[in-house]
């Protein structure tokens, strides 16, 4: 598997799931565009990482949920490195509570990153894809938005929208060679996890056939996997990495 010449643009790629993914994708060959909204010290750690094992990179602050900004973002990384040939939409946050008890915002700011943060980037890099006639779109979603859970119904909202919006748009892009699929994990030792009680941590492993957490290599296994050539012939799929909790 080899990502040689290609060019990676990952969202919330400074800490976490996106961090590795980053770590992934430049250990098989590709320049990787790393974004961040709020932490440039994560953001150059990650770029630190990919050139201590000789790969290539660069940091670009912007917020997924502003369009102007990703718009502006995505023209920066065109012009810097010629083409983008992926697109990985990780960036996401949490902002638990029980629907009766739920601010407006909090509904907003996870609907406003986690779903309309990747439809603000597809649009951006779909222009430049469809020019090449190629690409590879790849969106982080979660268990939850499959199966939902109690005290995050605006996250899992998001996270189940993310599979309408991956599959119409594998259809709409499919004739100009760009496959759109989603990662679905379960539950990854990542900062969003880390404040899980140990009390919830052993619920969820006794839920778990595998009997523990994911880590943070394995759904950049699986993202490495969607954006090889390998999977060239699959569109609109989901791979869920979450030690057989929930089968899809
Ligand atoms: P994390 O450790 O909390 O990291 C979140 C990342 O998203 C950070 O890099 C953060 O950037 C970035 N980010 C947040 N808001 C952003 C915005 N508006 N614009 C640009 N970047 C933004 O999260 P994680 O656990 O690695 O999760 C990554 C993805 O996997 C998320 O989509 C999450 O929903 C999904 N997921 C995680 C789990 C899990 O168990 N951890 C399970 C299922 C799905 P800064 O560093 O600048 O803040």
């Amino acid at each position: 598997m080899s990502l040689e010449g290609k060019v990676a643009v990952v969202t919330g790629g400074s800490r976490g799931i996106g961090r590795a993914i980053c770590l992934r994708l430049a250990a098989i060959g590709a320049k990787v565009a790393v974004n961040y909204v709020s932490k440039p010290d994560a953001a150059q750690e990650t770029i630190d990482l990919i050139k201590l094992e000789g790969g290539e990179g660069s940091v670009y602050r912007f917020d997924v949920a502003d369009s102007a900004e990703v718009q502006d973002a995505f023209k920066k990384i065109t012009d810097d490195y010629g083409r983008i040939d992926i697109l990985v939409n990780n960036a996401g946050i949490t902002r638990d509570g029980l629907l009766m008890k739920m601010k407006d915002e909090n509904w907003d700011q996870v609907l406003n990153t986690n779903l309309k943060g990747a439809f603000n980037c597809i649009k951006a890099v779909s222009r430049v894809m469809m020019k090449q006639r190629s690409g590879r779109i790849v969106n982080i979603s979660s268990i939850i938005g499959f199966v939902g859970n109690a005290g995050q119904a605006n996250y899992a909202a998001a996270k189940a929208g993310l599979t309408g919006l991956t599959r119409s748009v594998a259809k709409e892009l499919a004739s100009r060679g760009i496959t759109v699929n989603g990662v679905a994990p379960g539950y990854i030792v990542t900062d969003m996890t880390s404040g899980l009680s140990e009390e919830v941590t052993s619920i969820i492993k006794s839920e778990i056939p595998m009997g523990t957490l994911g880590e943070v290599e394995d759904v950049a296994g699986a993202v490495a996997y969607l954006v090889s050539d390998d999977a060239r012939y699959l569109t609109g799929q989901f791979l869920h990495v979450n030690g057989g909790m929930f089968m899809g």
